[in-house]
C-alpha cells in the first residue's frame, strides 16, 4: 500500500540492543551519524539544517522480529508485571515498526556527494535505516504542559562504579567519553525486569562501539569489573 526507502542508516555506538537507553537524550554521551544514501546524499537536501540544535528522527525498528506485536505489553518501566494497550507504550513490538526519537544535532559534515549527520543523545541501534528527517520546533514541539501517564518523570539512577582495571581501561581512551557513556548507560539500569528469584550474583554485558563492558550488581550499585577491547589499545 505504500512504500518507504530509508533516506541512510545509522551508525551508533550501540551495537547490540541490550543497554540502549529507553529513549533518547538520556544517555547525551551516545553519538551516532547518519550518512544519507543516494540520491538524498546532496547538501541541497539538508540546507538550513545545521541551524537547528535537535532533529525528529523517523525509522525502521529493523532488529525486531516481524509479525511479534501484541495488542497488550508489559512497559519494564512498570517492573514488567502489569500490560498496557501497545498504542500506550514506546514498545518496539508494533504493527508497524516505526520508531520516533529527538535527537541532539552536532554538526552536518558535506563533502561532495557525502553527507553525514553527527548526532548525539540517541537510543539507537547500529544499523537503523532511518526514514526521515524532521527540525524539532520547540514553539511547537515543546509541551511542557504535558502529562505523562505511567512514566512522568526520568527513572531514577542507579550508583555506578568503575573496578581499578575497568577506570584504567577507560583512561587509555583519548577523551573520558568512554567512561561517562558506560556510567550513563549503566545508572538507567538496563536489567531486564524479569530478573528471577537467584541468589547468584546478576552479571550483565554491554557491548559499547567494539567494546565488551562487563558489569554485576553489587549491593544496589552497578560495579563494572572488567571491559574487553577487539582492537589494539589506543
Ligand atoms: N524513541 C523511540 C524508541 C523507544 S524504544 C520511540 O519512542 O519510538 C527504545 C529501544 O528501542 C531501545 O532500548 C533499543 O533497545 C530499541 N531499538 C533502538 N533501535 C532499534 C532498532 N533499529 N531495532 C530494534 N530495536 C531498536
Amino acid at each position: 500500500m505504500f512504500q518507504f526507502t530509508p533516506i541512510g542508516v545509522i551508525r551508533s555506538c550501540f551495537r547490540e540492543k541490550f543497554g540502549i537507553p529507553r529513549q533518547p537524550g538520556l544517555a547525551p554521551a551516545a553519538r551516532a551519524t547518519l550518512e544519507l544514501s543516494p540520491p538524498y546524499g546532496q547538501a541541497a537536501a539538508v540546507r538550513g539544517l545545521e541551524a537547528f540544535s535537535h532533529l525528529w528522527l523517523v525509522f525502521v525498528f529493523h532488529g525486531t522480529p516481524p509479525g511479534r506485536w501484541q495488542s497488550t505489553v508489559r512497559p519494564p518501566r512498570l517492573g514488567g508485571n502489569r500490560r498496557l494497550g501497545v498504542f500506550a507504550t514506546r514498545s518496539t513490538f508494533r504493527p508497524n515498526p516505526i520508531g520516533l526519537s529527538a535527537v541532539r544535532l552536532e554538526r552536518v559534515a558535506i563533502a561532495g556527494q557525502r553527507v553525514v549527520l553527527h548526532l548525539s543523545g540517541v537510543d539507537l541501534l547500529d544499523g537503523t535505516p532511518v526514514l526521515d528527517i524532521k527540525p524539532y520546533l520547540p514553539y511547537a514541539d515543546c509541551l511542557p504542559e504535558a502529562t505523562g501517564g505511567f512514566a512522568t518523570e526520568a527513572p531514577p539512577h542507579l550508583p555506578v562504579e568503575f573496578s581499578p582495571a575497568a577506570a584504567a581501561f577507560c583512561a587509555t581512551w583519548p577523551t573520558d567519553e568512554l567512561r561517562g557513556l558506560i556510567v550513563q548507560i549503566l545508572r538507567q539500569d538496563p536489567r531486564p525486569a524479569y530478573r528471577g528469584t537467584g541468589t547468584a550474583p546478576q552479571r550483565y554485558g554491554v557491548r559499547l562501539y567494539d567494546c565488551d563492558v562487563h558489569w554485576e550488581m553489587r549491593d544496589g550499585v552497578a560495579y563494572v569489573t572488567e571491559i574487553q577491547s577487539d582492537l589494539e589499545p589506543r
